[in-house]
């Protein structure tokens, strides 16, 4: 199926014309829908307008799960149909089945481009979904775009250092993750409604390896919300030391607020791994991030940088993060902070 293996290609194939559309994965888990799907819908929506087409959903599941609910949401975010998909094999995330559901509707109905969130699921299914039809993927984008009628994913690489814009020309269909966070959420329009596409999986349990025998939720790492957290403080190597890292704790009890932090504190065992922002942690949006002793680098940087306001707090006048900043107080965080706190207290 593939217009071709090795050398450059960059006519899209006669056979390969008519593919059209572009289509959001949703991804649910216990009776939700995982943010990104809609905000990759809002997303999808730009595109396809850019396109002149359509915007479907797809939403496999199990028979037992409120999948014509998750379709109405799609509508509401944006969508103009909605592939159904169930069957008891997709109650619960696996590979296998999911990867061949979602190729089976994209070798039928043919979309030109395929969207995912770059989540745990998503990046599994998405990697085995792009080697089955032997397309490309691009992976962790940070930017969507058209250029002519192909897709231009853009995403960071070189440690971050530089940002790269990757087109599937001969391929279709061109797919992407994108993490969540990345784009805006879109506006919900209930009022919004469209069709309903139905189709069987035709596979049984006994054609699949892996078998789901239980799910334990870990309750600890379930309560760090930080991708959709409204306030972040966050710290960062010029705290020092585990003690004064406390600090941004305080503030951000005060503030009912997440906390954050850099690589460096989190290497520093200052903070879990969870609470890293940035290109190898989490991505963050909030209406206020303070950066407690944080120099801005870039890997830091794009995780942060999509918050409506962030206040610095640095000694160095010359920080980079003063350069993208909303607010910059120049001072010891160490005694910044506590003066920070004993203000919101009183208020
Ligand atoms: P530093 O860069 O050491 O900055 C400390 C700052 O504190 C300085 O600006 C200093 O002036 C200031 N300071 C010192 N004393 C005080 C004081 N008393 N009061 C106030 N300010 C003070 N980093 C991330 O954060 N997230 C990522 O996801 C990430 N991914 C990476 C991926 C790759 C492939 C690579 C190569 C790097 C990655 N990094 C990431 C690391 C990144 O490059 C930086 O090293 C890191 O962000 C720096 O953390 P920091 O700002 O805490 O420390």
């Amino acid at each position: 199926r593939p217009a071709a293996r090795g050398g450059r290609n960059t006519e899209l194939p006669e056979h390969l014309k008519c593919y059209k559309g572009v289509w959001v994965f949703v991804e649910h888990d216990r009776g939700h829908v995982n943010p990104v799907s809609w905000e990759l819908m809002g997303e999808a929506r730009k595109l396809a307008d850019k396109l002149g087409v359509e915007v479907s959903g797809v939403v496999m599941g199990g028979p037992d799960e409120t999948l014509d609910a998750f379709a109405k949401e799609a509508y509401a975010y944006g969508a103009d149909h909605c592939y159904i998909m169930r069957d008891p094999v997709l109650k619960g995330y696996r590979n296998e089945p999911f990867t061949k559901g979602l190729t089976d509707l994209v070798n039928k109905y043919q979309p030109e481009i395929l969207l995912l969130g770059a989540t745990t699921m998503g990046r599994d299914l998405a990697g085995s979904v792009a080697t089955t039809l032997g397309t490309g993927l691009t992976a962790d984008c940070t930017e969507l775009n058209i250029d002519g009628r192909a897709l231009a994913a853009t995403r960071p690489t070189f440690g971050g250092s530089l940002l790269c814009t990757i087109m599937t020309l001969a391929y279709r269909p061109q797919m992407a993750t994108v993490r969540p966070r990345v784009m805006r959420m879109p506006r919900r329009d209930d009022t919004r409604t469209g069709d309903i596409i139905e189709m069987a999986l035709g596979m049984v349990e006994t054609d699949i390896v892996t078998k789901l025998l239980s799910f334990i939720p870990d309750a600890e790492r379930n309560t760090i919300n930080l991708a959709y957290a409204d306030i972040i403080v966050s710290g960062g190597k010029g705290l020092k030391n585990a003690d004064n890292f406390k600090l941004v704790w305080e503030l951000a009890r005060v503030l009912g607020a997440e906390v954050g932090a850099t690589r460096a504190a989190v290497q520093a065992g200052w903070a879990e791994n969870e609470r890293q922002v940035g290109q190898t942690g989490k991505t963050v949006r909030p209406r206020l991030y303070i950066a407690a002793g944080i120099s801005g680098a870039i890997q830091h940087r794009v995780g942060m940088e999509g918050a409506d306001v962030i206040v610095a707090i640095n000694t160095d006048p010359n920080a980079p993060i003063f350069d993208f900043a909303h607010y910059g107080i120049v001072g010891n965080a160490m005694q910044v902070l506590p003066v920070l706190t004993q203000a919101f207290r009183t208020h």
